[in-house]
């Protein structure tokens, strides 16, 4: 139900090699809400991501997400279990086109229906899409192709719904399109999102929360309003 966990982070420890990347990361995502996760570049927020959707293994740690732990559970798995990993680049396919990209985001599903419902459902949210269905993905523009890795993770229905840099590349006014949509996403369907941000006020602009992440560390964690609107706050910790 809304407001309740659909993801527990603790004592979280991961990297790649020897030396942590991620130390001790303490982190709650509470269901119908968008958590934003700032910090400068190589603070560890992409690879928090990762590691939540079981790309980097952690060394340490517990990460609880719908209400089960998530320790040795195959990335294919995680899919199925609603974790929905949209990658900093975007991961559109090039050579296929727009509908066929948004049909691989539903291909695993059982429920071929629903499936379908969601794609129409996608179709509605991004109209640019449905503009460009025979489009190949590299004829879209950037804030297009934004929206079809993100619209390719919807349709599979997914719980919580990890983003990392949705707004690389973009110009303000599209990137102003894509908090707008899951502005809407989130207040319409409850979906729960993990946005991870360079761009701190588009961020603060859409989430409930906000953890900053310096050094690998969750420095704070705060309400969104709250990192807005207190400068001692934003200067210490954001450095404007
Ligand atoms: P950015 O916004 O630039 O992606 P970030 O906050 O997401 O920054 P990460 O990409 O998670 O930070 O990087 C954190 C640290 O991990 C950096 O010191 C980086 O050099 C290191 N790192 C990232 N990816 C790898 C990798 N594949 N192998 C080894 N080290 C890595």
């Amino acid at each position: 139900a809304t407001g309740d966990a659909i993801l527990r982070v603790s004592g979280l420890t991961a990297g790649y090699g020897a030396a942590p990347v991620l130390q001790d990361i303490e982190l709650t995502v509470r269901t119908g809400t968008i958590a934003a996760v700032l910090g400068a570049n190589g603070a560890g927020k992409t690879t928090l991501l990762r590691t939540l959707s079981g790309l980097v293994r952690p060394s340490a740690g517990d990460i609880v997400f719908d209400g089960r732990p998530l320790r040795d559970v195959p990335v294919e798995q995680l899919v199925r279990r609603g974790m929905a990993h949209v990658p900093e680049g975007r991961g559109v396919v090039a050579e296929l086109t727009v509908d066929e990209n948004l049909r691989l985001g539903g291909l695993w599903r059982r429920d071929r229906a629903d499936a379908a419902r969601a794609l129409a459902e996608v179709y509605e949210l991004f109209e640019p899409l449905a503009q460009r269905r025979r489009h190949a993905g590299h004829q879209l523009s950037g804030g297009e192709r934004q929206m079809l890795a993100l619209g390719r993770a919807l349709v599979a229905r997914p719980k919580l719904l990890l983003l990392d840099e949705p707004s690389l590349g973009l110009a303000p006014r599209v990137i102003a399109q894509i908090m707008g949509l899951l502005r809407q996403l989130r207040d319409q369907t409850g979906l729960t999102v993990l946005l991870v941000e360079q761009n701190v006020r588009s961020a603060l602009s859409v989430a409930d929360e906000a953890v900053v992440m310096s050094l690998g560390r969750i420095v704070t964690a705060t309400t969104a309003g709250r990192l807005r609107d207190d400068e001692q706050l934003r200067h210490a910790y954001l450095g404007f």
